[in-house]
């Protein structure tokens, strides 16, 4: 008998952890459920969705590089995802069969950051892509006063501050720091196989904040030049974990049992 599933689409798609962390909850609710992975190329998507929603075992999916705008184009859009975020990461099927598109990074990226007061305050972006204007959206919806954004193309951040209507500058990467309450690295810069980020940290002061969305590898030189200054790190595990968290929930109707993200982040750390 077929069970009831969810999947990440992507290409590459190899590298995806969304398959161990949604399958280490399924395995701990003892949910007859998998989460797969599914090579899907640029092109392939349309014909990928139409497949899939007519399975009505299929519950949705992840979606990841590069298709997070592509997908944008075959899915209902109830929470005006295109215009806000501008990217989907999630799509999930409705019970007539129709699928609708959500995102899910942008809370994700909020969850270990809660405690932390940034309502009017500066923060640092680095990076301008997909994941960028997840963490703008997110920054926007708890009132920041205004971003920083350094990235390789200033004009490509200049025209998302405009996006997200949010005061703020776009300068190159090399531009020295200012102070900030939080330091974002949302750019490919740190991850395995990349140059490290060329930052100096010292402009930044004793309450600034340093938040990694790069995993692999979980210590970043960022995160490691941020230590040895004192200063708060969070790394991008926390987020990983808690876009899928919120995923899970709308692809197989329960709470993430996160009483267990010691035992996940070990695993995924392994
Ligand atoms: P993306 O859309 O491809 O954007 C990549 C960003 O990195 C762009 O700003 C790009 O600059 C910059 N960049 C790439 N190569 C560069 C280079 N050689 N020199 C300087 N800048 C470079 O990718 P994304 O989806 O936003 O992902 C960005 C990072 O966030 C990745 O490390 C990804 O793993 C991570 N991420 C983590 C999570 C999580 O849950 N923790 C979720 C999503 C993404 P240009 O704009 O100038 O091209």
């Amino acid at each position: 008998m077929t069970s009831v599933y969810a999947e990440v689409i992507g290409d590459p798609i190899a590298h995806s952890k969304s398959p161990l962390i949604h399958n280490f909850w399924l395995a701990k609710l003892g949910v007859e459920a998998e989460y797969k992975r599914v090579h899907v190329r640029s092109g392939e998507v349309a014909d990928y969705i139409a497949g899939a929603c007519a399975d009505a075992n299929w519950r949705g999916a992840n979606i990841t590089i590069p298709h997070k705008v592509a997908v944008m184009d075959f899915v209902d859009d109830p929470f005006d995802v295109r215009a806000t975020v501008g990217a989907m990461n999630t799509i999930v099927r409705a019970d007539d069969g129709s699928v609708w598109g959500t995102n899910t990074d942008a809370a994700g990226f909020l969850e270990p950051i809660t405690h932390k007061k940034l309502r009017g305050q500066r923060a640092i972006l680095i990076g301008a892509g997909g994941a960028a204007k997840a963490v703008l959206f997110a920054l926007k919806s708890i009132g920041i006063g205004e971003v920083t954004i350094l990235n390789r193309s200033t004009e490509k951040a200049a025209a998302l501050l405009a996006s997200f209507g949010l005061h703020g500058r776009a300068l190159p990467l090399e531009a020295p720091l200012e102070d900030a309450a939080v330091l974002v690295n949302a750019s490919a810069l740190g991850m395995t196989g990349q140059l490290p980020l060329p930052l100096n940290l010292a402009p930044l002061g004793p309450c600034a904040m340093v938040y990694d969305l790069v995993y692999a590898p979980l210590e970043t030189s960022l995160l490691a030049m941020a230590r040895v200054r004192g200063l708060e790190t969070i790394d991008g595990l926390h987020m990983l974990v808690g876009q899928a968290a919120v995923a899970f929930d709308l692809f197989f109707g329960q709470p993430a049992p996160r009483e267990h993200d010691a035992e996940l982040r070990a695993l995924l750390l392994a």
